[in-house]
């Protein structure tokens, strides 16, 4: 089904679909498909859609339609809020709408409103009003409490991410923030889970809301898993091997310390390749700028650990690379997911050393995995595990002895005939 059957007023279609092409969208995706033509009929939605399913543009795109449509209202006044748990949430789904309203016949003026900076810039930009306002619930109260905003006209309310915002704590701001919006609006719930204190959410929040539900396995993307042995020393002469030889046009290196990102990148960098740091000391201003150069594709290759990734959406990011493995299996597949989004195939490469191999080991029997170890020729790994590392629980499973095969491993990787 093509964007121009979900019920979008065919004046604006061209240019909506002009700016949906531009960003790489062919083809609506099912959330797409199922919540547009709802969405566009004023109808209350909540949306059982995960991250990477194109929930963002599924209200993106009505949203705009409504901008347009509607009048401009008083001083102050915001028609669309969309609350959102994070920060970096925030900044994408602000992004989308001026992505896709590019080619429309007026711009929506779309402020962030966000905690962790100072007010008063949010406060500036809101004089006036704003034609959407993309907020954290805290940050939202802050603003209302100083009178920054009015929320009397507001038309679309939107959750994003209702399972986040509630596992964050925001479920009290949220209350507030619903007490104080007008009865008659449009209310649209976001959320990839359904647990039970998202149906109180609903119940108190949307009117008759049509329920829009995924399948979350036809929508799983096609992830492949690779594992590279190699050498601990030789791991970014081959990540810029593999960058140049695979021709990625970006990648998202995953490593353990905010430390390891500034040296990997420096490393990157010295060796040829347009590489940044992201990580938790970096400043706000910084962040942005490098996700920027990121996403603009200044920087082709993107450092980060895995605090610091954390809810960031990258279009097309066709790899992702555990320069060091992840910590937990938890974050293995938080790591992976962030390729291969919205249907895209998308390719995840571990990189695996003697004496990361056990931690390696144990990440796939808890996620049920078998990964074929490769190799690259020019960087074939001959480090032999050691014997403190296996047992040190960094990296290596806790109290684990070598195995008899383990030490003919390690002898066989070393040319020296086993220990007994
Ligand atoms: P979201 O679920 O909104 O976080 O979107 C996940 C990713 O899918 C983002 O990188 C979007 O840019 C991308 N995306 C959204 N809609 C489409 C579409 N129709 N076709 C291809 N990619 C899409």
């Amino acid at each position: 089904m093509p964007f121009s059957h979900l019920g979008l007023s065919p004046y604006l279609l061209p240019a909506l679909q002009r700016a949906l092409q531009e960003q790489g969208y062919v083809q609506p995706t099912p959330v797409q498909q199922r919540a547009v033509p709802v969405i566009v009929q004023g109808r209350d939605v909540i949306a059982m859609a995960p991250t990477g399913s194109g929930k963002t543009a599924a209200f993106v795109v009505p949203l705009l339609q409504q901008f347009i449509t509607r009048e401009s209202g008083a001083a102050r006044a915001v028609p669309q809020l969309v609350l959102v748990p994070t920060r970096e949430l925030a900044l994408q789904v602000a992004e989308t709408f001026t992505a896709l309203a590019a080619h429309l016949p007026r711009r929506p003026k779309v402020v962030v409103a966000v905690g962790g900076v100072s007010i008063n810039p949010q406060m500036m930009e809101l004089r006036g009003g704003a034609d959407v306002l993309v907020a954290t619930p805290g940050r939202l109260l802050d603003l209302l409490s100083h009178n920054a905003l009015s929320l009397k006209q507001l038309a679309t309310l939107v959750l994003d991410e209702a399972d986040r915002l509630l596992d964050l704590g925001f479920g009290e701001e949220l209350a507030q923030i619903l007490l104080k919006v007008p009865a008659k609006r449009q209310t649209l719930l976001f959320s990839a889970t359904f647990p039970p204190a998202i149906a109180r959410l609903a119940a108190a929040g949307l009117r008759d809301p049509q329920r829009i539900e995924i399948d979350s396995h036809a929508e799983q993307p096609e992830i492949t898993q690779r594992a590279i042995r190699v050498d601990s020393g030789r791991r970014t002469q081959l990540l810029a091997h593999l960058l140049r030889q695979q021709g990625w046009p970006r990648a998202l290196v995953f490593v353990g310390s905010r430390h390891g990102s500034e040296v990997v990148a420096d490393k990157l960098a010295k060796a040829g390749v347009s590489a940044a740091a992201l990580h938790g000391d970096l400043s706000n201003g910084r962040r942005l700028r490098v996700l920027q150069s990121f996403r603009t594709g200044e920087v082709q290759v993107l450092v980060a650990t895995d605090v610091a990734a954390r809810g960031i959406d990258i279009v097309q990011l066709p790899v992702v690379v555990n320069y060091d493995l992840p910590r937990s299996p938890a974050d293995y597949t938080h790591r992976i997911g962030r390729t291969g989004r919205a249907g895209e195939s998308g390719l995840a490469v571990s990189f695996v050393s003697a004496d990361t191999e056990a931690h390696l080991r144990l990440i796939e029997k808890r996620q049920q995995l078998q990964i074929e170890r490769e190799q690259v020729p020019g960087f074939e790994p001959q480090d032999v595990a050691a014997p403190a590392a296996v047992a040190d629980g960094n990296g290596g499973i806790k109290g684990r002895r070598p195995s008899k095969k383990d030490r003919l491993r390690a002898a066989a990787a070393a040319g020296t005939p086993p220990a007994k």
